[in-house]
């Protein structure tokens, strides 16, 4: 599996469509300061579910709409696409290539599709779990990373781990099922209360 391209469209510095292709080999961005390389990374990470505007170097999630200069009027949404080479199925979904595309308006909704389907993010964040992609992924190390992962709590590094070791799924999966139980334990404790209210 690979990152063949990806598509902007409205994102941070991006107001026309911009298609960026990577190869099999190593591909680098240069340019001046400010030209938006970082932005092309942003938005890779904000495809893969990135929900937390600041580590988008932003102050709310609006932000990564196009919102204008001098020359140019602000947009109304954001769209970016990941087109993946899946040949190798190293993603759990049944197709060569895979396109994920997240698209955010104004308004604050936001739209997520597997090609070309809509789905929900938490579809997109297990399509990415456990494969060093996605939010958590260890595969987009941005500036400061290496810094914050060396100083985290042995147990935030112990997730890095998990990811890389293909069990973070069951993590999630642990703790929904737990706070799913605690639910139902407060329904019971309710539900004994108005029995001994009868009673
Ligand atoms: P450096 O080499 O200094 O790290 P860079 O090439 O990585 O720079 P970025 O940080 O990706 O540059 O891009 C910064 C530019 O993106 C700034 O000019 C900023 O004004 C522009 N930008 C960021 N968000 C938006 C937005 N929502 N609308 C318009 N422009 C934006």
């Amino acid at each position: 599996m690979y990152l063949k391209q990806l598509v902007i469209q409205g994102f941070k510095s991006f107001p026309d469509k911009t298609v960026v292709g990577f190869g099999h080999d190593i591909t680098a961005i240069v340019g001046p300061n400010g030209s938006g390389k970082s932005n092309i990374s942003d938005a890779i990470r904000w495809v893969m579910g990135e929900q937390n505007s600041r580590s988008l170097r932003g102050q709310k999630m609006e932000d990564v709409i196009f919102g204008g200069t001098e020359k140019r009027a602000p947009v109304g949404f954001a769209e970016a696409t990941l087109v993946l080479d899946n040949s190798d199925r190293a993603l759990h979904y049944d197709a060569d290539e895979l396109m994920v595309t997240r698209r955010y308006y104004r308004s604050g909704e936001s739209e997520y599709y597997i090609n070309k389907q809509s789905v929900r993010l938490r579809d997109v964040n297990e399509l990415f779990m456990d494969t060093g992609l996605g939010r958590d992924g260890y595969s987009n190390i941005s500036q400061g990373r290496i810094d914050e992962i060396l100083s985290l709590k042995s147990t935030d590094r112990r997730e890095i781990f998990e990811e890389a070791a293909g069990i973070s799924k069951y993590r999630h999966r642990k703790e929904e099922t737990e706070r799913r139980l605690a639910t139902t334990q407060d329904n019971l404790t309710r539900i004994g209360d108005k029995i001994s209210e009868l009673e």
